[in-house]
């Protein structure tokens, strides 16, 4: 198994609407198997493919003990049954050290596929409901920041700023042409 590196904001790959996995071989279990380790080693409840370069429909989870299952994965995952809300801090591995309360909904349906192509009907609450919410939505080229009202949008993005996450996206914009 291999930690892979975890792209962070500003990357294009982070902002990609991500296609379909159509391969069930191998490869999609290794993918697994590595993207676990790195999830891990974050650490982290979840992580979806395009975290790690590739922007394919692909995520892993492990909410841990309290989650109730895990870990597993989802391909092509769909969300439906959208019931309750939830607010509490959600963070991302792609935006190191902020943490910030999000709304979501508090139980959801998450359907896909396993690592074998078969169906996968799964429902989560609470934090595992969480997890499948900003995983499902890092697929179609969101992070948890753009789901925010616009003035705490701002305020978060002033964060961000401060961290040292964008530091070198600061100096190159300054020593561009
Ligand atoms: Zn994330």
């Amino acid at each position: 198994m291999t930690i892979l590196p975890i792209r962070t904001l500003g990357d294009p790959v982070l902002k990609e609407i991500c296609r379909d996995v159509e391969s069930f071989d191998g490869s999609l279990r290794r993918l697994y198997e590595d993207m676990l380790e790195t999830m891990y080693e974050a650490p982290g409840v979840g992580l979806a493919a395009p975290q790690v370069g590739l922007a394919l429909r692909f995520f892993v989870f492990d909410p841990g003990a309290s989650g109730g299952f895990g870990p597993g994965a989802v391909a092509n995952p769909v969300l439906s049954e959208r019931e309750g809300e939830q607010l509490e801090d959600e963070g991302c591995l792609s935006i190191p050290n902020l943490y910030h309360p999000t709304t979501r909904a508090m139980r959801v349906r998450v359907t896909g596929q396993d690592l074998d192509g078969k169906a996968v009907s799964l429902v989560g609450e609470g934090l595992v409901a969480r997890i499948f919410q900003h995983e499902l939505d890092h697929l179609n080229g969101f992070l948890f920041i753009d789901r925010l009202p616009d003035s705490e949008r701002k305020h978060v993005l002033a964060e961000i700023r401060d961290l040292d996450l964008l530091k070198p996206v600061r100096w190159r914009r300054e020593a561009g042409p």
